[in-house]
């Protein structure tokens, strides 16, 4: 089984756009991703203000298309030689980091298990963890961000019936999982409205 590296996935480096001037509040502009000088990807940015940056962009899969539309916050840490730089807060998990990968949404490599495996044993029974492992188990290597369950294809000499069951167990899990992603999502929203009604009132 091959395992997915951070190369597999379009990359947003919140330097390279803090270069670009991405950064700047107000500023609105488009990212794109080229191979061989040829445009494969683009998605629109907004930087609403210097905390928060807003993603928008069409997603197909199976042949449908999905208009996404959602904040990503960005936080600012002091530069040993001044100034401060830039990080994103990953909008699946809060974690503080340089680039996120896209997917489902865009997330970090730890979200999207890029070259990563969770060695934190207390934190098995979380639902993201829990559909790990039962894709694992299903010779599966990519998460519930990336590919829906009834995608995921029979392992060879595995009965149906077994497969199926499995399968079913998967879906329930993952839901739990998107919507603990979800509400990961909610509060920081939530967090970005109150900072805004704060910065509004003084
Ligand atoms: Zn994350």
């Amino acid at each position: 089984m091959s395992k997915r590296t951070t190369e597999d996935h379009r990359a947003l480096d919140v330097r390279k756009l803090h270069r670009a001037g991405a950064l700047a509040a107000g500023r609105s502009c488009g990212w794109e991703w080229s191979r061989r000088g040829e445009v494969v990807a683009s998605i629109g940015i907004e930087a609403e203000s210097l905390e928060c940056l807003r993603l928008r962009y069409q997603l197909t899969r199976q042949g449908k298309t999905e208009a996404k539309d959602y904040r990503v916050p960005i936080t600012w840490t002091p530069c040993h030689l001044g100034g401060n730089r830039p990080w994103f807060l990953c909008p699946c998990c809060g974690r503080r980091v340089a680039k996120l990968y896209s997917s489902t949404l865009f997330a970090c490599r730890h979200c999207l298990r890029l070259n990563y495996r969770s060695q934190q044993a207390n934190k098995r029974d979380r639902p993201c963890d829990r559909s790990w492992d039962l894709r694992r188990a299903l010779g599966c290597d990519e998460g519930f961000l990336s590919l829906p369950a009834e995608y995921i294809t029979k392992p060879k000499g595995m009965h149906w019936r077994t497969f199926e069951r499995k399968v079913e167990q998967l879906r329930r899990v993952d839901a739990r999982a998107l919507g603990a992603a979800q509400a990961m999502l909610g509060t920081i929203e939530r967090k970005v409205n109150t900072a805004r009604a704060a910065l509004a009132r003084c």
